[in-house]
């Protein structure tokens, strides 16, 4: 008896000791908003407070959002230059995390944004001496700064902003939603045989969808329920200043019909030739646009 009270003080003892290493795992809720070298941290600096880390890199940059929720501000601001703020509630908390010095801005103030949509482009607006993104985490509010290190996990889920360049007749992809070593079965159509077993979290182009089926090209095909669909969005590879040309079909022959906004973000539908349907018969050539890599959450 002695001996069950002691291992159960014991079994106590370490829940009380492990409870708080877990507690801290759980508020690690953002995503990192870039790519990019951590060059300055939140803290003290040249005697000033730096109320957020910057995070750096070279060339076309995507910054997107760290967790879903409300735009709250998109504008220019002292310092800052362009600034994005989005609201979050995750539990019962609220924060606001905060974007600067982009090069443009993406979303408006009001817009609903999910976890790791692309906001802007990083830039060196505002009191910036160089591309970085000032990345603030504020709880519950704007003016509240914290250490963003506190909520940022690993870098795993970072946005690799690869341009991709998908195959004929493609429009999207799918992750296989399972542990790596389980899967799921391919057949040879919807509701068909069965043919393989692909590993599950491994990614595949989509080529059309029937009766709850998605099409991996040729004649493979998997059960809707089994997979994580993410449809390709494309982003005006241009600033608010410029546009880009949209013609009536995918091919140097087709005729002019208007043109798209820079930093306007569209659906696709398919792509061919090089060139991206918008819907409707509009489409855009991929020179023009940034295909960003779907993200799985
Ligand atoms: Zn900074």
């Amino acid at each position: 008896m002695k001996k069950l009270v002691l291992s159960l003080v014991t079994v106590v003892l370490s829940v009380l000791v492990v409870a708080p290493v877990y507690a801290d795992a759980s508020t690690e809720y953002f995503r990192w908003p870039a790519e990019g070298t951590v060059t300055s941290e939140y803290g003290m600096r040249w005697g000033d407070m730096h109320e957020g880390i910057d995070i750096a890199k070279k060339g076309d940059v995507p910054v997107t959002a760290a967790y879903s929720g409300y735009v709250t501000r998109s504008t220019e601001m002292n310092g800052y230059g362009n600034i994005i703020t989005i609201r979050h509630k995750i539990g019962g908390d609220t924060y606001e995390t905060a974007y600067a010095h982009l090069r443009s801005k993406a979303v408006s103030v009001g817009d609903y944004v999910d976890i790791g949509d692309f906001i802007g482009w990083m830039g060196n607006t505002g009191d910036s001496s160089g591309q970085h993104l000032h990345f603030e985490v504020h709880k519950p509010s704007w003016r509240n700064s914290t250490n963003p290190r506190d909520y940022l996990g690993s870098r795993a889920g970072v946005l690799d902003g690869t341009e991709f360049n998908p195959t004929n007749g493609s429009y999207g992809y799918v992750q296989i939603d399972t542990s790596p070593e389980y899967g799921v079965n391919v057949y040879d159509a919807p509701n068909g045989d069965f043919v393989k077993r692909v590993p599950g979290q491994s990614v595949y182009g989509v080529y059309a969808k029937e009766d709850g089926y998605y099409n991996l090209g040729g004649n493979q095909w998997v059960k809707e329920g089994s997979v994580n669909f993410k449809r390709f969005r494309a982003y005006v590879n241009y600033d608010h200043r410029y546009g880009v040309n949209v013609y009536d079909a995918p091919s140097s022959n087709g005729d002019f019909i208007k043109k798209v906004s820079g930093n306007d973000v569209f659906n696709v539908y398919e792509y061919r030739n090089g060139y991206y349907n918008l819907g409707a018969g509009q489409w855009v050539k991929g020179d023009n646009l940034l295909i960003i890599k779907p993200l799985f959450n």
